[in-house]
């Protein structure tokens, strides 16, 4: 049996591998860590109690492990019994012990497992859920290691490999730049200083004249000891640097950092876009993209059409079912609207109840085709509130005249809407000199 865990088939696995085993004796820790794990992980977490549940988990599922979590010691098996079967097995593991005994240590270290934690408090559980988030976040990042010696793109590949990371390698800048302009499954880069044909801070500055921050990490590596160095790495884009030799404990705390970074600011431009409970486009970011849409329909004579649509009678399905009930409405409505749209089409929520369309290209003859199908595709949601099955309508008012501004439509498409609303709700409304 091999103890490395880089060289688990599963590594590669990363599409058919959805499930998380845990195994554990006691019921009440299980399910704590189950429920723990479920907000990092969204496929299937089985819990197996005894040895007997492991063979027959192992048996029926195999590959489609991406992790285990394991207690060293198990009902029906000897210490460590459970999680040497799992190795065999080639399923990634992470040990859970209440024992932190030197030779209970070196016993866990000898399995080859990614990580173990002390079961010590509720503090445990959330290295563990973080632990698991980190690998299930790694694995579907592809790691590039850049260094002319093969030595050390040898064990840089390991470690990374260790955390689940897709490894790839290049031996200088010029095939490192290559790669990366290929793959933009590449979001992690390492990198040596001196290589031939080109350097590292060479290399960093092509990286970051067409991918930031959000997009690639780049850690830099030097065995020069040289103060400067470092700085120059920072200066040319790379997010940190680390010493030759590499210790691996702090090489591995430093990747993570640098990642979380990237993933906190990836989540921090999409909550400036988007609406928090639905998901669409808020109106901010409708604004950003309308306004050069608008002025490149103007210019290329390409239609536009602009739609308010409001739903009828909202504030009487917060009044009889309650504020929840309300958002549920918003949501749903929202993804059944937002299947409707063509890709080309904007969809904002700007509001409430209160949504915007912006449809490019539509010919004269569908308009009207198309926003009776958005309107119908509202009042065909249906809700169950308490038993009750709900219901709504919505009123849209349209322009599709350019010779406006893009917030003059905007106007027109609100008058429109009133109208819609005088004259009974249910229907659409299109401004009157188009
Ligand atoms: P009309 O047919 O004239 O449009 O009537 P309406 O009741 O839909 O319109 P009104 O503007 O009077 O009410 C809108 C209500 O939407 C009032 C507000 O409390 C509610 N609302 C706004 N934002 C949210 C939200 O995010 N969630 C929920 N549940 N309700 C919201
Ligand atoms: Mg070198
Ligand atoms: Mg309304
Ligand atoms: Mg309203």
């Amino acid at each position: 049996m091999h103890n490395n865990p880089a060289m688990d088939r599963s590594f590669n696995q990363t599409e058919d591998s959805d499930r998380i085993l845990i195994v554990e004796n006691s019921e009440f820790y299980a399910n704590l860590v189950k429920s723990r794990i479920a907000c990092a992980f969204f496929g299937a977490i089985d819990i197996a109690y005894s040895f007997d549940e492991v063979k027959e988990y192992a048996r029926k599922y195999g590959d489609r492990y991406f992790l285990s979590l394991l207690n060293m010691s198990l009902k029906g098996a000897s210490s460590g019994e459970a999680v040497s079967f799992i190795r065999a097995h080639k399923i990634p593991a992470i040990v859970f012990t209440s024992s932190s005994q030197p030779d209970v240590v070196k016993q866990i270290k000898s399995l080859g497992v990614i990580d173990y934690v002390f079961k010590e408090n509720r503090a445990s559980i959330d290295v563990m859920m973080r632990l698991v988030r980190r690998l299930n976040r790694n694995r579907q990042i592809k790691a590039l290691v850049v260094d002319d010696s093969e030595i050390i793109r040898i064990q840089m590949r390991h470690l990374l490999a260790k955390q689940m990371f897709q490894v790839v390698e290049a031996e200088d800048g010029v095939e490192a730049f290559e790669k990366i302009e290929k793959d933009p499954q590449i979001k992690l880069v390492v990198t040596d200083f001196e290589m031939p044909k080109m350097n590292g801070f060479k290399l960093i500055q092509r990286i970051r004249d067409i991918k930031d921050t959000q997009e690639i990490a780049i850690v830099g590596m030097s065995s020069s000891n040289e103060e400067s160095l470092a700085v120059d790495f920072i200066r040319f884009g790379a997010d940190d640097f680390v010493l030759k030799p590499i210790r691996p404990e702090s090489f591995m705390s430093r990747i993570s950092m640098c990642l979380d970074k990237m993933d906190l600011l990836n989540q921090l431009s999409a909550s400036a876009t988007t609406d928090y409970l639905t998901g669409l486009s808020n109106r901010r970011h409708f604004f950003n993209v309308a306004k050069p849409l608008y002025e490149n329909a103007k210019r290329s004579q390409i239609t536009l059409s602009v739609a308010m649509i409001d739903i009828d009678f909202f504030k009487k399905v917060n009044d009889s079912y309650g504020h929840d009930a309300g958002d549920e409405v918003l949501k749903k409505i929202s993804s059944a609207l937002a299947k409707r749209v063509r890709e080309s089409d904007l969809l904002a929520r700007f509001g409430g109840e209160e949504f915007c369309v912006l449809a490019i290209n539509v010919h004269e003859k569908s308009r009207e085709e198309l926003f009776e199908t958005l309107l119908k595709t509202i009042s065909s949601v249906e809700f169950n509130f308490g038993g009750e099955e709900v219901r709504v309508t919505a009123s849209i008012g349209v322009c599709f005249c350019l010779d406006q501004s893009l917030e003059g439509m905007i106007k027109r498409s609100d008058a429109a809407l009133y109208t819609a609303k005088e004259n009974g709700r249910n229907q659409v409304v299109f401004c009157d000199d188009n």
